[in-house]
């Protein structure tokens, strides 16, 4: 057992009922998110203590933020808080904190707080601190065009999308032009920006219709961009082009093959396959185009040799573990394992069986098989009444996909409470026309920048234009388009999550 870390800083604390203070084993979990939690629960009966940290004090339903960002939920119903999730599960502790290093050879995590280290030691660690959004190298895109991540992100959109509908209406009652500001554009065309779009489709052309004198808000564009040639790929082509018709039939415009070359305050800049540049003027840009994994995953990789790949995920072993470090489950979003996709159910899945095996070594039981993916399908809501599913070899589009939808969300919200009031807030917008969280504040919509300014100095007061990565743009291109290929083809022929010996 390695020693505990000393104490030599005003600031710091080690972690309380750590490794040395009895002979419980000591589990350590990264992570709030779907494996953190689920992760956590799987070992409520076990003879184990475990410690959840994680930067944030909520569980997110991030499958749902889209809805928070439009006005359908409240940032409650999708995020419970953590602490009270755990609070009868007596075996566990939740501790607040942004982990900054995991030592593998002293078996401790380090994690920071508003100035506060805290070491804590473990016996055995699980890893799930998901993935953020990728800029493909374009971090100052994201001034500009916010992703859709957090709690933080939902709301921030909520009051870009509502305020430019606000900042119309005043313009157009001076009689200016508003078109900039009635146009959306969503970059990404995977399940969350085609749920994002065809939501604000839904607000301008049906919710908010009636709301405004000045401005018509039918009139409003909805433009959903990718740099791949189809929409939806992990969903195969056949749904992918359903899907298409049905944001289409919905009034969003499709465009593909377009890669975004430049954002700024005003707009952004495409380019297509054939050299053509074209530039939207566009206030409201949602960014929703790529996944990169927790940097903990290279200090991982860096530890042990795993290889990491072109998002950070790393390679773990079948059984979910670090190679040479048994001791260490990495789950989710973070790993590369059997092109497994990055959805909630590889990480609840992967979760659980780290937390069996975990239990099952503290009883003197033999190892669990590989580990091995059940799909149990995927759905993607395209508006009201329309989504497309894919569960086995059945594939469903329209009412019917969006019922299943309904009903596999409502299961997965955290906590009766929640579940209760998100279906009372459908049926308010599903059924009626209204959104029940339409409030925004100023600080929704600026403090991320007010709080990047200050983090760089009273002198950073104007923004400053970032360079394009033009060399890469050719290879990231044949990247994102030779990624969406496979997506598709490992959808169709029915090879996602399975191992190389399995296939025919
Ligand atoms: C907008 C959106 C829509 C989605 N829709 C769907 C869907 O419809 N269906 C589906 O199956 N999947 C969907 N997904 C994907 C799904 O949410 C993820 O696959 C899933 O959350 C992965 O779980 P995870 O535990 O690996 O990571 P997460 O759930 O992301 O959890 C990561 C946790 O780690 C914490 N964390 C991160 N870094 C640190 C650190 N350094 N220190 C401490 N804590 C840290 C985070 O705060 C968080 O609590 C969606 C994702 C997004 C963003």
């Amino acid at each position: 057992m390695a020693a505990t870390a000393p104490l030599d800083d005003e600031t710091r604390t080690t972690g309380q009922g750590g490794r040395g203070q009895g002979d419980r084993h000591q589990v350590v979990v990264i992570g709030s998110g779907f494996g953190g939690l689920f992760g956590t629960k799987a070992l409520r009966r076990a003879d184990v203590d475990v410690t959840m940290i994680a930067k944030t004090t909520h569980h997110l339903f991030q499958p749902l933020l889209y809805q928070v960002a439009t006005g359908i939920l409240s940032e409650g119903e999708i995020a419970p808080p953590t602490r009270e999730i755990l609070a009868g599960q007596k075996n566990a502790k939740v501790l607040l904190g942004e982990v900054t290093e995991i030592d593998l050879e002293a078996q401790t995590v380090r994690s920071h707080v508003l100035g506060r280290e805290t070491v804590t030691p473990y016996d055995s660690l699980i890893v799930a601190a998901g993935a953020g959004q990728s800029y493909f190298g374009n971090d100052q895109f994201a001034e500009f065009a916010p992703g859709m991540k957090s709690i933080d992100d939902a709301l921030e959109l909520r009051g870009r999308i509502f305020g430019a509908f606000e900042l119309a209406e005043l313009g157009a009652s001076r009689g200016e032009d508003v078109d900039h500001l009635l146009t959306f554009v969503v970059v990404g065309a995977g399940p969350t920006g085609v749920e994002m779009a065809g939501q604000i489709a839904e607000l301008a052309h049906r919710t908010l219709r009636r709301d405004f004198r000045a401005i018509n808000t039918r009139q409003a564009r909805v433009v959903l961009v990718d740099a791949a040639p189809q929409v939806l790929p992990p969903f195969g082509q056949k749904l992918g082009g359903r899907a298409q018709k049905e944001l289409e039939g919905l009034g969003v415009e499709v465009v593909l093959g377009a890669m975004v070359t430049d954002v700024d305050e005003r707009g952004l800049s495409m380019k297509f396959k054939d050299g053509r540049v074209e530039r939207m003027e566009a206030v409201t840009k949602i960014w929703a185009a790529g996944v990169q994994a927790s940097p903990l995953g290279k200090q991982l990789a860096e530890q042990t040799g795993a290889p990491l790949d072109r998002a950070g995920r790393i390679g773990v072993n079948p059984d979910l573990t670090l190679p040479g470090h048994p001791e260490v489950f990495v789950v989710g979003d973070m790993i590369a394992l059997d092109n497994l996709p990055g959805v909630a159910q590889v990480a609840i899945q992967g979760a659980k069986y780290a937390a069996k095996e975990i239990e099952g070594r503290v009883q003197g039981a033999a190892p669990q098989k590989p580990f091995k993916y059940f799909d149990k399908g995927s759905m993607a809501i395209i508006s009201r009444f329309r989504a497309v599913a894919m569960v086995g070899k059945l594939r469903l589009t329209g009412v019917l996909a969006w019922l299943m939808w309904l009903a596999v969300h409502l299961v997965y919200i955290t906590g009766f409470k929640n579940r209760l009031t998100a279906v009372l807030h459908w049926a308010v917008s599903f059924l009626g026309r209204g959104r029940s969280e339409r409030t925004t504040t100023e600080q929704q919509i600026f403090a991320r920048s007010a709080l990047q300014r200050l983090e760089r100095g009273a002198t950073d007061l104007v923004s400053q234009p970032g360079d394009y990565d033009a060399q890469r743009e050719q290879a990231r291109r044949d990247e994102l388009e030779a990624q969406a290929a496979e997506e598709v083809r490992l959808t169709d022929a029915g090879e996602r999550g399975t191992r190389p010996s399995e296939r025919v």
